[in-house]
């Protein structure tokens, strides 16, 4: 059985103050513990909203990161700088990355295994813009983006692995894809991972939908056979609403 695990990306938003604000608020409501609740914030929170989860189930991730340890790369984070702050996830290949920080499959590749070696949980995204659903590539697309982001990634450590297909056109735009759309392609991406590494594997691997989920959809959602939960964007900027969507 695959723990269900929802998770809010924060992206450019919250200052200290604000972060610490959201999370005692988040603290202060019943949370359905057999959903594993993620906070994926700015850099510059993350030490401090650590300290504010010390002792709770709720777990923190951090939205990007560099995959060397240390060097000449001005204005980057390092797995072990992230390490050492004792995070549990990392998003990697978010679409605002690929789109305005040129993020490439490769770079993809790369965060993945850099996080797994430090014991970071990469929660890799991947999915198709609004163009290439319309012309039916959406599967040819995901499978690269899949395939790229887990190769060379040691057989034992894909389990650790989340994966969030974000269909690029429902972020952050109000529409998102039907229930039985996203099912239906994160099915595709567990059968290749099957194909290719076997169903053991597969079965373990925990995906995600992502794009415009709110408390109104999140249950439709989560009654799908193959989602295991989603990457949350706008909805987990309030408390209120991120705590329905833990306790859909
Ligand atoms: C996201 O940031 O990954 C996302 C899905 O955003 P939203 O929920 O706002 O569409």
């Amino acid at each position: 059985m695959r723990t269900p695990i929802i998770a809010g990306n924060w992206k450019m938003n919250k200052t200290v103050k604000e972060a610490l604000e959201l999370v005692k608020d988040i603290k202060k409501q019943e949370r359905n513990s057999n959903v594993e609740a993620v906070l994926c914030v700015p850099f510059t929170d993350l030490m401090e909203v650590k300290k504010e989860i010390d002792g709770t189930d709720i777990k923190l991730g951090a939205q990007n990161m560099h995959w060397e340890d240390s060097g000449a790369y001005t204005g980057e984070i390092s797995p072990l700088m992230l390490k050492e702050i004792d995070i549990d996830y990392v998003i990697i290949g978010h679409s605002e990355r690929r789109q305005y920080f040129n993020e490439t499959d490769e770079t993809v590749n790369k965060k993945a295994k850099a996080a797994l070696k430090y014991g970071i949980n990469p929660i890799i995204c991947v999915g198709e813009t609004l163009e290439e659903r319309e012309s039916g590539k959406e599967k040819e697309i995901v499978e690269r983006q899949v395939l790229k982001a887990i190769e060379g990634i040691e057989e034992k450590l894909l389990k650790n692995i989340v994966i969030a297909y974000e269909p690029i056109w429902a972020i952050g735009t109000g529409k998102t894809a039907s229930s039985k759309d996203a099912n239906d392609i994160i099915s595709f991406i567990r059968e290749i991972i099957g194909n290719k590494y076997g169903k053991d594997i597969s079965e373990k691997i925990r995906i995600q939908y992502g794009g415009s989920v709110k408390p109104a959809n999140i249950n439709e959602i989560m009654n799908e056979s193959d989602i295991d939960g989603a990457l949350v964007g706008g909805a987990s900027l309030k408390a209120k609403d991120f705590l329905k969507l833990i306790n859909f």
